[in-house]
């Protein structure tokens, strides 16, 4: 599996690693003509204002909402806020995934912390950057973890946002969920493609 990473700011390298250790072949990504050889990709988080112009600057926008509709991305952080349908009180970037986001809602005092979240009855180590939370979910829109009553973990079909950092900690279980995903959605469209030929 050829997984790829937006390396424009942020957590790259921690991703990088993380999917590496789980045996997929990870690569940054810094131009649109790359997205075509991948499985699915990563947006890291940083701070989703740099990284949303430094996005528009390298023209990556629409490929990146054309890949989003067709293969997997897991947004973490800034790139939850990224993927997100809304963000509150500013535009959307990407705008693919069926949530609200409300950017740096965990409050100054606690702007970062970390906490353990239970995530498909398993409990992991959670690192809260000046994070944002999930305010509410579309339809069809699995809560896969919440922190009080914040949704900090959620799925959209192929597309998978977090509001903590888990490339940050030891516990891989979100990339392995993530991962599942992305060999999912490629023996799903291998079998289409048989059923074309
Ligand atoms: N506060 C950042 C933003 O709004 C996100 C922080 C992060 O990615 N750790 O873009």
């Amino acid at each position: 599996m050829k997984i790829g990473v937006v390396a424009l700011q942020g957590a790259v390298t921690e991703h990088l690693t993380a999917l590496s250790e789980l045996g997929a072949e990870a690569i940054p990504v810094k131009e649109a003509n790359q997205l075509r050889e991948l499985d699915g990709l990563v947006l890291p988080g940083g701070e989703s204002t740099a990284i949303r112009r430094l996005m528009d600057a390298a023209q990556l926008r629409e490929h990146l909402q054309l890949f989003s509709r067709e293969k997997p991305v897991f947004g973490t952080c800034a790139g939850l806020i990224l993927l997100a349908k809304e963000v509150i009180a500013e535009e959307a970037h990407i705008g693919t995934m069926n949530v609200v986001v409300e950017r740096n809602s965990f409050g100054r005092q606690i702007d970062s912390f970390i906490t353990d979240v239970t995530v498909q009855e398993r409990k992991i180590p959670a690192v809260f950057i000046r994070a944002p939370h999930i305010q509410s979910v579309g339809n069809n829109v699995e809560v896969l973890a919440t922190v009080g009553d914040r949704i900090v973990l959620a799925r959209d079909g192929h597309l998978l946002g977090c509001a903590f950092h888990p490339e940050l900690t030891e516990d891989r279980y979100i990339f392995e969920l993530f991962l599942e995903m992305v060999k999912k959605s490629a023996s799903a469209r291998l079998a289409s493609h048989e059923n074309v030929l």
